[in-house]
């Protein structure tokens, strides 16, 4: 079969490999669609992801398909021919973390990657967990949108907005518009902080009642602090880049006794400043939320099933599998911006 395999750092390549053989508890899934991600595009620079991937190897972790085999012993009625989903993790639902109910964080949390291929491996454990069947009327791309959303879903859960409140996002990239687009759809005033015009134009087409470039602002915080009741800050702030300064400008954003999301991962050794003073007494709390879990990957599958979020708002090319090197390439100096359909 033909498969991308990730060698270093921006140093991608398409190959002829052998088709994974299965264990008994595994299943071999026919790849029609696979969308590349941010944290791909970040794996592909450093050359490597500490817990998902250590090359050389397969790559890609979003995407729907076909059963095409099943070990034998797969059992829950799963068929072969069946249309799903598999997530890119599944917690070991033993350890310390999965016990407390943060599975998220489980210390043995199983990654998969190959979905930049014609076929993939799904061990055991997902194939018990995490991997779900399509409801017909849920096309392959829409579906392959679960693992990012179900990230989404959660960061919204354990932020704990409610409809009527005003909550900022900051960062509008593929993430930062999924907030925007199921915020505003569950009734949330949403205030977008974005960097180029493309982005603010989206972020109104999702629904934000304003979207501000940041860059055309002297003090961020302060512009988005007078847009809300009585100046007082937003109920939550969602920040969704991962730089010191859009850490600090979300902090700084919240209301006395609101929540702040810091969603985005900044780079190892970052420092970000805070004032101590009034993150106490402004009572202010900070939530960081990190991946999904399986009941959110079902949630983010009702998501997209309902037609909260279609794929075709965020995918703005479809390519062959041979053009995915380039389209790193061409996606470098782009963070984010778009999502690419790639067909096997
Ligand atoms: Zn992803
Ligand atoms: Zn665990």
């Amino acid at each position: 079969m033909t498969a991308a395999i990730l060698y270093g750092s921006e140093n991608l390549k398409i190959e002829s490999v052998d088709i994974p053989r299965l264990a008994a508890d595994e299943a071999l899934i026919r790849v029609k669609v696979a969308l590349t991600c941010g944290t791909d595009l970040k794996v592909w620079k450093r050359g490597y992801h500490a817990r998902m991937i250590t090359p050389p190897a397969v790559f890609g972790h979003e995407l729907a398909g076909i059963v095409e085999t099943l070990g034998s012993d797969v059992n829950g009625g799963l068929k072969v021919g069946a249309r799903v989903v598999p997530s890119n993790s599944a917690p070991c639902n033993v350890c310390l973390f999965c016990r407390k109910g943060q599975s998220n964080l489980c210390e043995d949390l199983l990654f998969n990657n190959g979905a930049y291929a014609e076929y993939i491996r799904i061990p055991g454990r997902i194939v018990r967990q995490n991997m779900l069947v399509i409801p017909e009327h849920v096309s392959f791309q829409d579906a392959a949108m679960v693992e990012p959303l179900a990230c989404v879903l959660r960061g919204i859960h354990e932020t704990n907005i409610q409809p009527g409140d005003t909550t900022v996002v900051i960062g509008c990239g593929p993430i930062g518009l999924k907030f925007i687009r199921v915020l505003a759809n569950r009734g949330v005033k949403v205030i977008a902080l974005g960097k180029r015009p493309n982005q603010i134009r989206a972020a109104e087409r999702f629904g934000a009642r304003a979207a501000l470039i940041a860059t055309d602002l002297s003090d961020p915080a302060k512009s988005v602090r007078e847009m809300t009741e009585g100046g007082r800050g937003a109920d939550s702030v969602i920040e969704a880049v991962g730089t010191a300064q859009t850490w600090e400008w979300a902090l700084q954003m919240v209301r006395r006794g609101g929540t702040v999301n810091l969603f985005g991962g900044c780079p190892r050794g970052t420092q970000v400043a805070v004032d101590p003073n009034s993150l106490h007494y402004s009572e202010i709390t900070i939530k960081s939320t990190f991946h999904h879990t399986p009941r959110f990957i079902r949630e983010a599958l009702e998501s997209v099933s309902l037609g909260e979020i279609r794929s075709s708002d965020f995918v703005n090319a479809e390519i062959p599998l041979a053009e995915l090197p380039k389209m790193f390439e061409h996606m470098k100096h782009r963070n984010g911006e778009m999502k690419v359909a790639v067909i096997p």
